[in-house]
C-alpha cells in the first residue's frame, strides 16, 4: 500500500508542478484549482489507508515464536500450559484495540493488529 501511495504521490506532484510552470494556460490552471480539493481529499484517503496498521498472520516469525493463534480455542494447551479457556487478546494488558473490535493493535507484536479472540504466550491479564 505504501508503494502505491508513494507512487500517487510522485504522479500529482509532477502534475502539480506541471500546472504551476509560468506559461500554463489559465484554463488549465483553472481546472487545476477546481480538481485540487477533490486530489487532496483522494491522496488523504490513501496515505489514511496506508498509515493503518498490518494484520498479524500467524506464520510472522513473532507470531510463531510467541506460538500466536488467530483463535485462543485452538491454542495447544499441552504445549503452552500457561493457557487458559477465557484467555484471549481481548482481555491482554498488550492488547490496545478497542472493546468490541474485531482487531487491535499489539504491542508484543509491533503494534500489528492481531484478533481480539486470539492468543500467544506472552498475554497478561489486562488491570
Ligand atoms: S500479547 Fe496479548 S494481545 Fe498480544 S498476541 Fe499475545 S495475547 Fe494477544
Amino acid at each position: 500500500m505504501t508503494m502505491i501511495a508513494s507512487s500517487i504521490d510522485r504522479t500529482w506532484k509532477r502534475f502539480i508542478f506541471a500546472q504551476l510552470r509560468p506559461g500554463t494556460p489559465m484554463t488549465t490552471r483553472r481546472h487545476f484549482v477546481l480538481t485540487l480539493p477533490a486530489t487532496a481529499l483522494a491522496l488523504a484517503t490513501v496515505r489514511t489507508a496506508s498509515a493503518q496498521a498490518a494484520k498479524l498472520q500467524e506464520t510472522d516469525p513473532q507470531a510463531v515464536a510467541l506460538g500466536y493463534r488467530h483463535d485462543a480455542t485452538k491454542v495447544d494447551a499441552r504445549k503452552y500450559a500457561t493457557y487458559a479457556p477465557g484467555h484471549n487478546c481481548a482481555n491482554c494488558q498488550l492488547y490496545t484495540g478497542k472493546a468490541g473490535d474485531a482487531l487491535g493493535p499489539c504491542g508484543a507484536m509491533g503494534g500489528k493488529l492481531v484478533a481480539a479472540t486470539g492468543w500467544c504466550v506472552a498475554w497478561a491479564r489486562k488491570a
